[in-house]
């Protein structure tokens, strides 16, 4: 007989957009006139068609495939070297940060390799998770068990929250405690927040002087408006010797069905053996990469490419401009209506205090059945989300100010 992860047995019943759909499906069966209302401003996926440079990479890509001389079968494993290069060149060198491309390892989802990084680390680190935040790094922690089991609030016994609240405005400071590990994810899912340089010269001071390794995520830095905000951790000195940052061509390019991400592990990055030798963890997490993947799609990997190019760069702050600019009606809207909103200016979230101390689930359900709109519970988020929820930006215009008007006409 097969034992299983018993870890798994562990996570809690509902990830959060399964329960969401649930509840949509539900709404939508005994309601076709709701159902024919409904807009969708829950889950974090993008709305917008590719960029035509990524459409025209991805059509000659394919082009190539179909021919003898120019056919490609398994690529590298870290990535190809135009892609390596491009990323390199435009994402980091071009605004003085020094980030090489064989410290870039491409993969085809930020998703995995947030799961994927625990493959390298040890099961015996005290580990920081914020909260709110991307129920990943909970989960993916939950599996490896890296945690006991969690209490009646949802919380696990084992991992480390950092509360983020309206005071510390969604920017958790390091902690008084020793972590081995910290996750940092700005601008923030789902608060929208922004860590300024000065908070993350605190994250960056408190890990080397702890020993910590800081997994950044950078998903949204796209979206960062406010120039004297840092949008990659690497802008921080010190940051090469304690933090990996993660970067995602999903919600800059709308590659969330395209699949492409990438990792970065500074060459002088190094983590501890049992017995306390200090081993540097590129060499760790390339090896890893060469025997569990097989590269992401060559096709792919050139639409991302484009995304570089002066057409693409355009095409993409068009989008990012676009959906800013639902996130700006969006946010107006819920201010008008006497809401008190946080995000949505440096990121395509809108974090919003549910009115006369309604429950994330209690307003959600008010949202579905009421305005017709599904919002994303803060709960589902963390504990420390409770009576909050997310308004996502990625929509079309005519539906941003739809939803605006809606949650006037609510509250
Ligand atoms: C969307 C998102 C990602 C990107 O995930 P992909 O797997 O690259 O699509 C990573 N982190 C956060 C916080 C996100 O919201």
């Amino acid at each position: 007989m097969a034992f299983l992860n018993d870890n798994y047995l562990k996570l809690k019943a509902g990830y959060l957009f399964p329960e969401i759909a649930r509840r949509v499906n539900a709404f939508c069966e005994g309601n076709p006139d709701g159902k024919a209302r409904l807009i969708r401003c829950g889950i974090g996926d993008v709305t917008e068609p590719l960029p035509p440079a990524a459409v025209a990479a991805l059509h000659s890509a394919v082009d190539e495939l179909a021919s003898r001389d120019t056919f490609r079968g398994y690529g590298p494993e870290q990535g190809y070297p135009f892609l390596r290069q491009a990323i390199s060149q435009n994402a980091y060198r071009a605004h003085g940060i020094d980030v090489a491309e064989d410290e870039i390892f491409i993969s085809d989802g930020s998703k995995c390799d947030c799961g994927n990084i625990l493959d390298i680390l040890g099961h015996q680190n005290r580990i920081g998770i914020p909260d709110p935040v991307y129920p990943v790094y909970v989960d993916t922690n939950v599996m490896a068990g890296h945690t006991g089991d969690a209490d009646a609030s949802g919380a696990y016994a084992g991992l480390h929250y950092l509360p983020g609240t309206a005071e510390n405005g969604f920017v958790p400071a390091p902690p008084q405690e020793k972590l081995d590990v910290a996750y940092l994810c700005f601008p923030n899912n789902p608060t929208g927040a922004v860590a300024t340089r000065a908070q993350l010269q605190a994250w960056v001071d408190y890990a080397l002087a702890n020993d910590t390794l800081l997994l950044f995520d950078a998903a949204y830095e796209a979206y960062i408006q406010d120039a004297s905000i840092p949008r990659s951790i690497y802008e921080i000195p010190g940051a090469r010797r304690c933090a990996i940052e993660f970067r995602s061509f999903s919600k800059n390019g709308g590659f969330t069905g395209v699949r492409c991400a990438f990792i970065v592990v500074p060459g002088e990055l190094t983590a501890k053996t049992a017995d306390g030798q200090r081993v540097p963890l590129r060499g760790l997490w390339s090896r890893r990469t060469s025997t569990k993947f097989n590269g992401t799609g060559y096709i792919v990997q050139r639409a991302a490419e484009a995304l570089y190019s002066p057409e693409g760069k355009a095409q993409v702050a068009a989008l990012i401009a676009h959906y800013m600019g639902n996130a700006a009606i969006l946010r107006t809207g819920a201010v008008n209506a006497g809401l008190q909103v946080f995000g949505g200016e440096n990121a395509p979230y809108i974090w919003v205090k549910t009115p006369n101390g309604l429950s994330s689930w209690e307003f959600f359900d008010n949202m579905l059945n009421k305005a017709n709109v599904v919002i994303t519970p803060g709960s589902g988020f963390g504990r420390a989300g409770e009576g909050y929820f997310r308004i996502s930006a990625f929509n079309s215009r005519e539906n941003a100010i739809e939803v605006a008007r809606r949650i006037r006409e609510l509250v």
